[in-house]
């Protein structure tokens, strides 16, 4: 990997979140060249050796990224539910994409905690860990999980922020707390249990903070919430609350901060010009409250607005530049950017 003066230390980083599967410039993922947040010549370059890869089926009436009211506050209604059939089909194609990289050498896709200390070890190319962000394409019954286990599935958040058969995503609203609608539902505790026995991760962003409970209470894993923000800087519905983060850290879980600028700000403005700064006063919240070992990065590429001072994943270097003027040591680096990642994926895939 790349040393620039900036860089502080030449440590592995793992992504917690992006959405490049499903983007625009999913064909180029390989070579580069097609735009976006980040591809793998980007992420090798950078020395971004791991990632989270989700496959997400759009609603039919498509998500726009929030528009606040002239008052400054904003609230979305849930999306329309997607139908299984749908999301099954969309799904496939798109982790489909992922398997042809990795038959291509492009990538390897994480089966397991070796395949993520080979990444770190500059063993071959990144690892890829599959998600699905949203279980529409479960049914269920869940006998489709087997499949998808079968693929290379090891994450998956039973909800994005709509509701479907297994619970009830937070819808977006500002400023709001995350305490929006009902728990899981009878088939999402069923999921959150059999995740739990074949070793697939279960993500809680997205999740309503009644669900988050829900899940706290089964103990099924170290909790986990790969891209959310922290409501006490940012109060909206998407971030977590001071309690939340007692329970992840509780737990021995993680929150990947996300780099979606609306949700790193306290006016909830999508600006582009939010500051590098802003991702480290998450990041330092998190730290000082429950300690370094339950923060890490969960970017959102592809998927959100994020600042300008960061670009696209090939700004990773000037972040932890950041965190090293913030105070961080090199050790505490190297948790947040790999070794958090690192215990609690190997906590859930034993
Ligand atoms: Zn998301």
């Amino acid at each position: 990997m790349t040393r620039s003066p900036s860089d502080p230390s030449p440590v592995p980083i793992f992504d917690g979140h992006n959405d490049a599967l499903t983007a625009g410039h999913h064909a180029s993922l390989q070579d580069g060249g097609g735009g976006g947040h980040l591809d793998l010549p980007r992420m090798r370059a950078r020395g971004v050796r791991g990632g989270i890869f989700a496959v997400f089926t759009e609603s039919r009436e498509p998500h726009h990224d929030p528009e606040p009211r002239p008052d400054g506050t904003y609230a979305r209604p849930p999306s329309p539910r997607v139908g299984q059939a749908r999301a099954a089909a969309l799904s496939t194609i798109a982790a489909g994409r992922l398997l042809a990289l990795e038959r291509a050498g492009a990538v390897r896709v994480a089966r397991s905690g070796a395949d993520l200390d080979a990444a770190a070890a500059g063993d071959g190319p990144p690892v890829a860990v599959l998600h699905l962000e949203g279980a529409e394409a479960i049914d269920p019954g869940l006998e489709s999980l087997e499949t998808w286990y079968a693929a290379g599935l090891r994450s998956l958040g039973p909800v994005w922020s709509r509701p479907n058969a297994f619970a009830h995503g937070v819808p977006f609203v500002f400023p709001s707390s995350p305490d929006v609608g009902p728990g899981l539902t009878r088939a999402g505790r069923a999921l959150v249990r059999r995740c739990g026995e074949l070793g697939i991760v279960v993500d809680l962003s997205h999740m309503n903070e009644a669900g988050f409970w829900d899940v706290a209470r089964s103990d099924t894993g170290p909790l986990v919430v790969s891209h959310a923000g922290v409501h006490a800087i940012s109060p909206c519905s998407r971030n977590l609350t001071d309690a939340q983060i007692d329970a992840v850290a509780a737990s021995g879980g993680l929150v990947g901060i996300v780099f979606a600028c609306f949700f790193l700000r306290p006016d909830f403005a999508n600006d582009p010009d939010t500051p590098l700064q802003q991702i480290v006063e998450h990041v330092r919240h998190v730290a000082a409250r429950v300690g370094v070992a339950h923060v890490a990065f969960g970017s959102d590429f592809d998927g959100a607005t994020i600042p300008a001072a960061l670009g696209d994943v090939a700004g990773y270097p000037r972040l932890l530049a950041a965190l090293a003027d913030a105070g961080f040591s090199r050790a505490e680096i190297r948790a947040i950017a790999w070794e958090n990642w690192r215990r609690v994926l190997g906590a859930w895939w034993r």
